[in-house]
């Protein structure tokens, strides 16, 4: 058994949370590139798990955006 990240493999769905060391706050990855800090651990996981609400897709985010002007309506 490989002792590297298993739970990492491509094409696996994989949530990431990390405490910040020194602050209350986690550091929430989710497997789509979305990456988010929370104090609410309730909060962090509604987040997480509602996806893809309120994720940003990283790479189609340029394509898919609105003109600015539009979103500031
Ligand atoms: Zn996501």
């Amino acid at each position: 058994m490989n002792a590297d990240d298993a739970g990492a493999r491509a094409g696996r769905t994989v949530y990431r949370i990390r405490w910040l060391p020194g602050t209350d706050r986690l550091h929430a990855s989710c497997f789509c590139g979305a990456q988010r800090e929370f104090e609410d651990p309730v909060v962090l996981w509604d987040w997480l798990l509602g996806h893809p609400e309120g994720h940003r897709p990283g790479r189609a985010a340029a394509q898919d955006a609105p003109a600015p002007a539009a979103a500031l309506v």
